[in-house]
């Protein structure tokens, strides 16, 4: 047999159908001559132009896994490889990808009337229009339903009151789907999903400034006073956190792969910079204690990979389970910020600069544990499927 290959060791990828293989070949092909040489920049500035929209949608990227409505309807595998090579340049651009397709335009696909889907799916596979997705406040974090944002109803019409912390792409959104708390004396049953285009009079974004993590993607909180919506805005048929949970499901199918392709490219830039690195008359590469923590790196990145792969199969075969969803979630995310710390031990002082992606993968991997719940979310929802004892309360 021949060696392994030091990015692939278990040849994980020997399993991907040929169609599978030329989207991870094209993502990364992408990725690498146009998002790559123009992340350190981005992140530096805490920007990210609303015009690489139009080359991720060009390539089907957008609301990839949904079928119909300008999507391309790919497996999940293949969704979950883009994740990957996308966040193998930055948790950023993957947050980007997350947020519009797995965020917003699930929503909108699973839970919105035709005519939503009509309005805002094609021009959302494109690129032409922007989603976010707000869920999170200020006081509600992990504990979505104690949200206090209020949507009552005026005659047929809605009105929404409250705000709305840590959105993505929240400035750049031309569409947001918010969940609201709404009156049960109207008979409407709870949390509920409307479909808001942010030019509405009473919507406002304002930016999150002064972020150390993802900060090659734009976060907002979103101020709603007043904003009135006609009364087919809602959602028609979801109540209650089914409706958000359910979209963040697809998202975090997505970050578990993504999470993957981030410690890769932490492994591959200590990897590369230990043989090429002297010292005392030697590549650091020689040294039995860079040896341990490149072998225990490609064992962190080929186990998250395995993970990740299997967890794709799942869901292409429809069996995959949210608490499943959970555990590659946890081990995936917390993998990679391990391998991203020992990678840049390896760097040394060059390790906490731009130059290297290792830092900036780091920092990010901070926020990719705590969105989209966090850790500790995650693992109380492993020991409710392992033990049947809910112990979130
Ligand atoms: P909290 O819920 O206050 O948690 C604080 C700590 O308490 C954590 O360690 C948590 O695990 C722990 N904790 C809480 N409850 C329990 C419990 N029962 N048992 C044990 N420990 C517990 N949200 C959106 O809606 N849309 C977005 O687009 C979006 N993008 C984001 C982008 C960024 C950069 C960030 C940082 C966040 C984003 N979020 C978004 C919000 C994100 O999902 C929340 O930050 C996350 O759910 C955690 O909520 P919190 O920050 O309020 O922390």
């Amino acid at each position: 047999p021949a060696l392994p290959d030091p990015s692939d060791f278990l040849a994980v990828d020997a399993d991907l159908s040929a169609e599978e293989r030329d989207i991870r070949d094209a993502v990364r092909d992408y990725a690498a001559a146009e998002l790559a040489p123009r992340i350190a920049e981005w992140y530096e500035l805490n920007s990210l132009p609303r015009d690489i929209a139009k080359g991720l949608g060009s390539l089907g990227l957008l609301g990839m896994h949904l079928e119909g409505y300008g999507c391309a309807g790919t497996n999940a595998t293949s969704y979950g490889l883009a994740c990957r090579e996308l966040e193998a340049v930055d948790s950023g651009l993957r947050s980007f990808v997350s947020v519009q397709g797995s965020l917003a335009m699930f929503a909108i696909h699973r839970w919105g009337s035709e005519e939503h889907k009509q309005q805002w799916l094609p021009r959302m596979a494109t690129g032409d229009a922007l989603g976010c997705f707000g869920l999170t406040e200020a006081d509600a974090g992990s504990d979505p339903g104690s949200m206090r944002t209020r949507a009552r109803r005026d005659g047929d019409d809605w009105v929404l009151d409250g705000s709305k912390m840590w959105i993505t792409n929240g400035t750049l959104a031309d569409v947001a789907v918010v969940w609201a708390q709404t009156d049960p004396d109207a008979g409407s049953k709870g949390i509920r999903g409307f479909v808001v285009p942010t030019d509405t009079p009473g919507f406002t974004a304002n930016e999150i400034k002064h972020k150390l993590s993802l900060r090659a993607s734009l976060t907002a909180e979103l101020v709603l006073e007043g904003v009135r919506l006609p009364a087919d805005a809602v959602f028609p048929e979801v109540a209650g956190l089914k409706g958000p949970l359910s979209c963040l499901n697809e998202a975090r199918y997505g970050i578990l792969w993504g999470a993957v392709g981030a410690a890769r490219n932490c492994y591959e830039a200590a990897l590369s910079y230990a043989k090429d690195r002297e010292q005392f008359g030697q590549p650091i590469a020689g040294f039995q204690l860079t040896q341990r923590k490149l072998a225990d790196m490609v064992v962190a990145v080929n186990q998250a990979g395995l993970t990740a792969s299997r967890i794709g199969r799942l869901k292409d075969a429809e069996q995959l389970h949210p608490a499943q969803v959970s555990f590659g979630k946890m081990a995936n995310v917390r993998a990679a910020l391990d391998v991203a710390r020992t990678a840049r031990t390896v760097l040394g002082g060059n390790g906490i600069t731009l130059e290297y992606p290792v830092f900036r993968h780091m920092t990010n991997l901070e926020t990719v544990l705590t969105y989209e719940g966090t850790e500790e979310m995650h693992a109380l929802s492993i020991g409710q499927a392992v033990t049947g004892i809910a112990a979130f309360r």
